[in-house]
């Protein structure tokens, strides 16, 4: 047995007692795990750094400077004291969001401090919250030349008797007794060309360090270990997965012929002739299809989907498309059934609306085959629903769908159904790598012609009557208007009241007969929503007063106003989607982001991010740095990106160069058989079956 994989209680000083401890607070088992248990905070008191050297570091340092700017920040209710902290070689600022009051007034400016914190770095920026200081003049520097490291505790392991100093004595116990070096996990080639330092240099002074730079050098050498072995699980998994048999598409006949040259009223774009092209080549190897079709919205995924289910027909299988709501399928439905109508393709709708008595026939010329595309929501992947040869199914939205709901589908024939699931939510690139190692990713890249790029604004409600006048200008103009609340389940009372209370105001300011307005909120039934809907799209009203539910993929072309009510409380991710409900059409569209007057950093940033940009890739990148990845991805997947040290937004470009290096070794050597590669297969039957990639990702 490799002897890290022993117990931890073969050290030195770890009875049973402690043993146990250990495992049941922080998971550490074997030696190996105690190696890999890093210290979460470092405290460098060696000596004094220059503001210019902190950008990297991510530890608690000295400085010496002197205060030259004081001044109080207010947002809100809350408010917070910043000071600018100068050197010869630059600035910082100090920040305190408590105790401000008695903090400010004992501060003395152009006067040479001694400052203790931890760095912080927000996107671009540095500063130390809630900084220790002392006056030059009276800082004595003894007892204050220490490198410390401090290990996570826990209330339990505290007041176990586990302190900072019996970590630290264990840590060098460990590593009294192995002195030989730590066996090396990484191939030699690969740190050179990284210029990454050994495994056992790097877990030494992890734990140890012996100055900040070695352990920067250290953290990188760990964090850029830790991406390359789990892109390497994901790499060799996917290689298995590729090799699942599928139903090989090798006919493109008359159903996608027909359409195409007869059917078809505008020019693909060449984006989309390059994702159906990919999409049709790995229908045809034989192999299951799993891919991700991503395109910001308005691309034509649609168009996409559709042309992919009639691949599927005219090798005689059913295909099924999957929406996150009812009002999407339904939409899918109505535009499905118009493209089919020419050319013989039968297709029906199954939601849970659809009452049993309708229910009956559709699934008994479902399971005829007399039925060739069902749409529907999660109702289609209910058990009763059965196909007679389920070929392909689209996943709509596909972030609202869980991994059960998934692999349900999955099971509706005997070979597993190619899938092509469609995104509208740019998914930042390493996260796409990350999460969905799985899947082959067709990018649609470009917006049909002719489409103009949203004008976005933002007002604050003081301005609404101009706001109000600009929408009369458009209805003028044979427009049509969004205007959209928030929902928070939290707040639902409140919310509704909201969504009521901009009603009645819009309907005293947009009258009858001249303006008709439509309303569309969570409360109502689903028949009446589905009327109000279908006039708004029939064009009979003009404004639609909403929450969220349009958010998804609703499209009604003539509408080019979208009006974005307390836009501060919206996401990101969740502005740019209700912005993309508008600019569908040929008319230049406006989005107007409606905000208080007070806005948080981040509400400002959001807000400022959509004014500046229509791209949803540097929308979502921004979006990730506000969020972090466990936010942006729902929880379901954040047992991914629980990183020991390695950390998905900052880490990135690490990230980056782990995965093509993973790439690069397994294309040449798919079975790590070559010598150089020996220590990967080594490391990879250590982490064995401890992490079930699949639990998240399939
Ligand atoms: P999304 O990618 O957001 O789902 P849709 O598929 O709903 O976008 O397409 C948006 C609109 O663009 C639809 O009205 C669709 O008919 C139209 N459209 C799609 N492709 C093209 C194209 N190549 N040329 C012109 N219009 C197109
Ligand atoms: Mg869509």
């Amino acid at each position: 047995m490799n002897e890290l994989q022993k117990s931890i209680i073969y050290l030195n000083g770890v009875g049973p007692n402690r043993h146990s401890l250990l495992k049941s607070e922080f998971g550490i088992n074997t030696i190996q795990d105690l190696i890999y248990f890093f210290p979460n905070r470092y405290i460098d008191r060696t000596g004094f750094y220059k503001i210019k050297q902190l950008y990297n570091l991510s530890i608690e340092v000295q400085i010496i400077g002197s205060i030259t700017k004081l001044r109080t920040i207010k947002s809100k209710n809350k408010s917070r004291l910043v000071a600018t902290l100068m050197d010869e070689t630059g600035s910082i600022d100090l920040i305190w969001f408590r105790g401000h009051k008695w903090i400010s007034p004992n501060l003395k400016l152009d006067t040479p401090y001694v400052v203790f914190g931890k760095i912080n770095k927000y996107l671009n920026t540095i500063s130390i919250p809630h900084p220790e200081l002392e006056l030059l003049s009276s800082f004595k520097t003894k007892k204050r030349i220490s490198f410390n490291t401090i290990y996570p505790t826990t209330e339990k392991s505290i007041n176990s008797g586990i302190t900072q100093n019996i970590f630290r004595k264990m840590f060098h116990d460990l590593f009294e007794s192995y002195p030989k070096p730590f066996r090396e996990s990484l191939p030699t080639d690969l740190l050179k060309y990284h210029n990454l330092i050994s495994k056992d240099l790097a877990i030494r002074n992890i734990h140890f360090p012996e100055n900040a730079q070695i352990l920067v050098k250290a953290q990188k050498r760990l964090k850029f270990e830790e991406f390359f072995y789990l892109q390497m699980q994901i790499l060799i998994k996917n290689n298995k997965k590729k090799k699942i048999k599928g139903y090989p598409f090798l006919n493109i006949g008359d159903s996608f012929n027909n359409f195409f040259h007869k059917h078809l009223s505008f020019n693909l774009t060449g984006a989309q002739i390059k994702v159906i092209r990919e999409i049709r080549k790995d229908l045809g190897t034989g192999r299951q299809m799993n891919r991700l079709l991503q395109g910001d919205v308005g691309s034509g995924k649609t168009i996409v989907a559709f042309m992919s289910m009639l691949i599927s027909n005219d090798n005689g299988f059913q295909s099924c498309l999957m929406a996150p709501t009812e009002i999407l399928a339904q939409q899918h439905y109505r535009l499905i059934k118009e493209l089919s109508e020419n050319i013989g393709i039968k297709v029906r709708l199954i939601t849970g609306s659809v009452k049993k008595k309708m229910r009956k026939p559709i699934l008994d010329q479902l399971k005829s085959g007399e039925i060739h595309i069902l749409i529907g929501t999660h109702a289609l992947i209910e058990d009763p629903v059965v196909f007679k040869n389920l070929g392909l199914a689209i996943i709509d939205e596909q972030h609202r769908f869980g991994v059960a709901q998934r692999s349900k589908l999955w099971r509706k024939n005997s070979l597993p159904p190619h899938i092509l699931v469609m995104t509208a939510t740019p998914i930042p690139r390493t996260l796409a790598m990350t999460l969905y190692g799985d899947l082959d990713i067709s990018i649609i890249d470009e917006l049909p012609p002719g489409r103009k790029l949203v004008k976005t604004v933002h007002r604050s409600d003081a301005k609404r009557l101009s706001v109000f006048n600009f929408m009369k200008k458009e209805i003028k103009m044979g427009r049509q208007i969004y205007i959209v609340y928030p929902l928070i389940e939290e707040s639902e009372k409140m919310d509704y009241k909201d969504l009521m209370d901009g009603y009645e105001s819009i309907s005293r300011s947009f009258p009858l007969p001249e303006y008709k307005i439509s309303i569309l909120n969570g409360r109502m039934k689903n028949h009446d929503k589905d009327y109000e809907m279908e006039r708004f799209i029939e064009g009979e009203t003009q404004i639609m007063v909403s929450t969220t539910v349009i958010e998804v993929g609703v499209n009604v072309p003539n509408a080019s106003v979208m009006i974005i009510e307390s836009s501060e409380r919206f996401g990101l991710s969740q502005l740019h989607q209700l912005r993309g409900r508008v600019g569908r059409g040929n008319n230049q569209s406006y989005c107007i982001l409606m905000t208080g007057d007070k806005l948080s950093a981040d509400s400002k940033l959001r807000i400022n991010t959509m004014v500046k940009t229509n791209n949803g890739f540097e929308i979502a990148d921004v979006d990730l740095k506000l969020r972090g990845p466990g936010n942006v991805m729902g929880t379901q997947q954040s047992g991914l990106i629980n990183f020991k040290i390695a950390d998905l937004v900052n880490d990135n470009d690490l990230l980056i160069l782990a995965r093509e290096s993973a790439e690069k070794i397994l294309e040449i050597d798919e079975n790590l058989e070559n010598k150089s590669n020996q220590c990967i297969k080594h490391t990879l039957s250590e982490i064995g079956t401890f992490k079930n990639i699949w639990n998240y990702i399939s």
